[in-house]
């Protein structure tokens, strides 16, 4: 089987992702630890912004963003490619768990909705558990959308496509 085999349907529609948020327990991210939430819940925290999946480079011992992006992020969406299959197929390609989430180094960006409330923060008021639209991400300018992004296939040294965007 190809890469290409796994890319997803064209016609995948956030929104419908979105939508499935109303089968939870309303506000359910102010009653609960990250540790004690279900799968669906868990899954639901995700805003869908694709940081977690540009290419970092750790410095002097601190995470350093790049725009070079995973061959498998479809940059106008933000959603993976291969979702289902991204741990088959890219090495590197981490799991957003605990261990991830409290990870030191930070490595996922500060807006990131598992590392904010595990870190005592709210849900920004931008999140579609919050808004109920999965554009919100996109409108507020919190997703990679429309930003300049390179594929990582391009990248020959990832030190001179280091970005200091004010979100990561
Ligand atoms: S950075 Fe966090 S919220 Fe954004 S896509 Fe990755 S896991 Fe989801
Ligand atoms: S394979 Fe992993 S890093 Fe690449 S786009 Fe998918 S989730 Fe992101």
């Amino acid at each position: 089987m190809s890469n290409d085999d796994y890319i997803i349907n064209e016609s995948y529609d956030p929104q419908a992702r979105v939508d499935e948020f109303q089968k939870l327990e309303p506000e359910f991210w102010k009653r609960k630890k990250l540790e004690e939430m279900n799968k669906d819940e868990w899954e639901a925290l995700c805003d869908g912004c694709g940081k977690c999946c540009l290419n970092k480079i750790e410095i002097k011992g601190k995470i350093r963003f790049t725009n070079a992006h995973c061959r498998f992020l479809d940059c106008q969406s933000c959603l993976c490619k291969i979702y289902e299959h991204r741990f088959e197929v890219v090495d590197d390609c981490r799991d957003i768990d605990l261990n991830a989430v409290r990870e030191k180094p930070r490595w996922l960006p500060k807006t990131c909705a598992y590392w904010l409330l595990d870190n005592g923060y709210d849900l920004p008021a931008w999140h579609p558990l919050i808004t109920g639209k999965a554009a919100s991400v996109v409108e507020s300018g919190n997703s990679l959308s429309g930003r300049e992004l390179i594929n990582e296939t391009k990248v020959d040294d990832y030190e001179n496509y280091i970005v200091d965007w004010q979100d990561l």
